[in-house]
């Protein structure tokens, strides 16, 4: 698509150059991350969303949904290895386990790291949209690359509906949606907690879930998030990652289980250190505890 007369709110010129800009009025007010367009590779409305995909200057091809970057190939695999690993590395058995969203396909791609292992046993990934996984595999190959892997049983359908219908037990669940503004919305919510525990394992169940906030850009968001988790499970912690392509650099996640003898912040199951260089770019043991830490002021806020 020629830059020359695109039009998009997020796309602007800026000293001869196209740049994308991320604006939200009501996630981060006044400020604004950006990355220098080189292409525009694929713009549409679908039917639940805007999506936009163009190959950046530095940070590879990226995905954008109603104007919020989803994932970039630079900086990809530390939220999808994080989401993915915490909770597959803190679970004695993991075999089934539950992807809602997902579109991109990059947590299939890490959870095949572990049906390779013989611990996942099977994949079942709810997505509202099939366009974002049918332009994922075009052009996010490498997230995308295991999207028809034969362990995985793809459902196009609203995560939340899934959810009230189904009466299957997974042992994990990993809710790797887009923000709240949108076809999300509903996953930020008590209701959503309580659809989530019931479709878990009750006794050794992990749910983990993007929490769209990070604690630069709205710690209060996020606390009363982690309140309303805490009405439901007994056992929740905050996590982030660095991610320089999100606005403010870090990406948070919430990880719950009803287990209140698990400590979710040691990973029950360890790989060699070889193993784990061999199979990940982010994770580490060691990554797996510190991603839990928290400065003072904000475990103050979040933790007590
Ligand atoms: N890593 C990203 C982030 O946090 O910025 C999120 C990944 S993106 C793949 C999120 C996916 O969730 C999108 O493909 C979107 O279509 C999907 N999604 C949004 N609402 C959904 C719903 N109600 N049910 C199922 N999938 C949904």
């Amino acid at each position: 698509i020629s830059l020359e007369g695109f039009s998009h709110k997020s796309v602007s010129k800026q000293c001869d150059k196209y740049w994308f800009f991320e604006k939200s009025q009501e996630s981060f007010p006044g400020q604004s991350f950006g990355l220098e367009i080189d292409q525009i590779l694929f713009h549409i409305e679908s039917q639940y969303q805007d999506i936009l995909i163009f190959k950046s200057t530095n940070f590879g091809n990226v995905l954008v949904l109603n104007g919020i970057v989803q994932c970039t190939e630079k900086d990809e695999f530390a939220y999808q290895e994080l989401i993915t690993h915490l909770p597959i590395m803190s679970h004695p058995s993991p075999k089934k386990v539950l992807v809602i969203g997902g579109g991109d396909c990059g947590v299939i791609r890490e959870l095949v790291k572990h049906v390779k292992d013989e611990s996942v046993e099977s994949i079942t990934m709810v997505e509202i949209d099939d366009m974002v996984i049918k332009l994922s595999t075009k052009f996010l190959p490498e997230m995308a690359k295991y999207h028809n892997h034969p362990k995985v049983n793809l459902i196009i359908d609203d995560g939340f509906k899934f959810l009230k219908e189904t009466t299957e037990k997974f042992d994990v669940i990993i809710t790797d949606s887009s923000d709240p503004e949108g076809p999300a919305e509903e996953f930020f919510q008590v209701n959503y907690f309580k659809l989530l525990l019931n479709a878990l394992d009750a006794e050794k169940g992990i749910v983990i879930m993007q929490s769209s906030e990070n604690i630069w850009l709205n710690i209060e968001y996020l606390r009363d998030l982690l309140v309303k988790a805490r009405t439901v499970f007994t056992n929740v912690k905050y996590s982030q990652c660095y991610m320089p392509s999100y606005t403010s650099g870090q990406l948070g996640l919430i990880i719950a289980t009803n287990d209140t003898e698990k400590d979710l912040t040691k990973p029950l199951r360890q790989f060699s250190v070889e193993k784990e260089v061999s199979l990940f770019k982010y994770y580490s043991k060691e990554v797996h505890s510190a991603s839990f830490v928290l400065p003072i002021w904000a475990n103050q806020l979040l933790n007590k």
